[in-house]
């Protein structure tokens, strides 16, 4: 890409810099795609990451994000392992195709058990099974309401009440070898095949009952083994730009410690859980973070994701000692909005040359392996117009905290201000708050060492939905592609025109 001149060799941050407009553009901007490289194999169509802050990306996050075509990493700063993984789970349900691995209640559940599910997982539906899997029932959403006014019991009412649910021999359900397993004309598994039948069996199609909502699918021996809903398949509809995994659920990404010790068991609950990456948290890399990144490779498969670095040395180091392990590159130390390490610290760079500096090596060692590794921008992004000069400067895709911390969907309530402002409140994962939690493993600091806070806590203002959001945000990106004549992220790469926004 030409950077100007005067540009080469000196430090500059997003703000330092303009895009010229040198291209008439004869298309519009729908037809501009921003389709990216997350890691080595994950492609997103719209190239945001949620950042593993914990006031940023919790479950709720990660699912906006990876519907609408980027994807979440959701952080470790959790009480517990367990609280962690099932926000994981909570990504990895949220529509799928086939629920492999389905929530469901014990004939002893009450009504009060089919509440508690919908307070965690946000849905009522629930199957029933014995001790041994075996499908004996449904509750759903209209079985359970007004439940206080309608049964003698109230909430504690069980669920294989009569009124309640819907018994095995009431239901339609669908043998797995039809829908889940069914296989196309090559013999090989079909999973949009299979989707096609069970979405048939779900409408009724060629019979003459009702539609129904939820469609339990089973073996041999009549034990659960998916689900399937209709609600399910309409959201398909409804993101066209999801980020899935094969099965077609959503994917997600989970930060896990830059301790191996303490790494280990994450990184194998999280397989466990189909998480599809790991973002080894750490101010910048250091070497246990490339144990962790072998370790989760050889043991597991799953992305993995290392960082921070702001140098090409540093990456063409990493590259050179564990290249194989490595996924992507978050690259950024200390730009973000809750940072302090560069003013207390005095370590770091200004953003825009720290991910020049690491797409130019990128770049360059691709043509030695002859494969590139991704470069994640992360921190720094304040507006869209960011978010399109990183990606200018070789960035394959950005990574936001503070820009999305005060959407409704990241963790926490709105508060609001004396002045009659929403707002949510943002922290560093190396503030003092933060670290009293979990973190400080972040920033290689054990419970016997002084603490050196490396982030602020501050509240930023309350923006309404993901849903509105991130695709305004895409839009703006778009539009600023546009007006440059790129139609996508590699040609605008090549051809972009980048100079310092003032005379120097
Ligand atoms: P933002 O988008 O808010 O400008 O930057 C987000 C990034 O800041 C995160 O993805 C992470 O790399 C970095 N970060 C998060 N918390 C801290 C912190 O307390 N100190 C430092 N130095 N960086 C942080």
């Amino acid at each position: 890409m030409p950077l100007h001149e005067s540009l080469i060799g000196r430090e500059f941050g997003y703000d330092d810099i303009l895009l010229v407009l040198n291209n008439l553009p004869g298309f519009e901007r729908h037809e501009v795609g921003l389709s990216s490289n997350l890691t080595r194999k994950v492609v997103l169509d719209v190239p945001f990451v949620s950042s593993p802050m914990d006031t940023v990306t919790g479950g709720k996050m990660a699912v906006a994000m990876a519907a609408l075509g980027g994807i979440g990493a959701i952080h470790y700063n959790y009480r517990t392992l367990e609280e962690q993984i099932e926000e994981v789970r909570s990504v990895k349900i949220w529509e799928s195709a086939f629920i492999t691995n389905p929530v469901t209640l014990p004939p002893t559940a009450t009504i009060r058990d089919v509440y508690a599910l919908k307070e965690r997982y946000g849905f009522f539906t629930a199957p029933i099974v014995d001790n041994n899997g075996r499908l004996l029932g449904i509750v759903k959403k209209s079985d359970v309401l007004y439940a206080e006014d309608r049964f003698p019991e109230g909430m504690n009412t069980n669920v294989t009440h009569k009124l309640v649910w819907t018994p095995r021999e009431r239901l339609v359900v669908a043998h797995r070898k039809d829908t889940l397993d069914k296989t196309g004309e090559d013999g090989r598994r079909n999973v949009d095949e299979g989707i096609k039948e069970a979405n048939r069996i779900l409408r009724g199609v060629g019979t003459s009952r009702k539609p129904i909502e939820t469609l339990p699918i089973v073996d041999d021996n009549d034990r659960l083994v998916a689900l399937v809903t209709d609600r399910d398949l309409r959201k398909d509809k409804e993101f066209p730009y999801a980020t899935k995994d094969g099965n077609k659920h959503l994917m997600v990404f989970a930060a896990v410690e830059s301790r191996l010790g303490l790494a280990r068991q994450r990184i194998r609950e999280l397989r466990a859980a189909d998480c599809d990456g790991i973002v080894i948290d750490a101010g910048v890399v250091f070497r246990e973070q490339l144990e962790i990144a072998r370790h989760c490779k050889e043991q597991t498969g799953m992305d993995v994701v290392v960082g921070s670095i702001d140098s090409g040395r540093m990456l063409e180091q990493v590259v050179s000692e564990v290249g194989d392990f490595v996924d992507a590159f978050r690259v950024g130390v200390g730009p973000g909005m809750s940072c302090t390490t560069q003013k207390d610290l005095g370590v770091g760079r200004a953003q825009g040359s720290a991910v020049y500096d690491c797409a130019q090596k990128a770049g360059e060692l691709e043509q030695k392996y002859g494969r590139r590794i991704p470069i994640i921008a992360d921190g720094g992004i304040r507006n869209a117009g960011d978010i399109v000069k990183a990606l200018a400067l070789g960035a394959d895709t950005v990574m936001m905290g503070g820009m999305l911390a005060g959407l409704e969907e990241s963790p926490g309530q709105p508060e609001l201000t004396d002045g009659g402002f929403l707002v949510k409140r943002f922290r560093g994962m190396g503030s003092v708050e933060a670290m009293g939690i979990r973190s400080a493993d972040r920033y290689a600091i054990d419970g016997a060492q002084i603490r050196i806070s490396e982030g602020i806590t501050m509240a930023v203002g309350y923006k309404g939905s993901a849903y509105a959001f991130i695709p305004t945000l895409a839009a703006a990106a778009r539009q600023s592609m546009l007006k440059q004549g790129f139609r996508n992220i590699p040609e605008m790469q090549a051809g972009a025109e980048i100079v310092p926004r003032y005379l120097r």
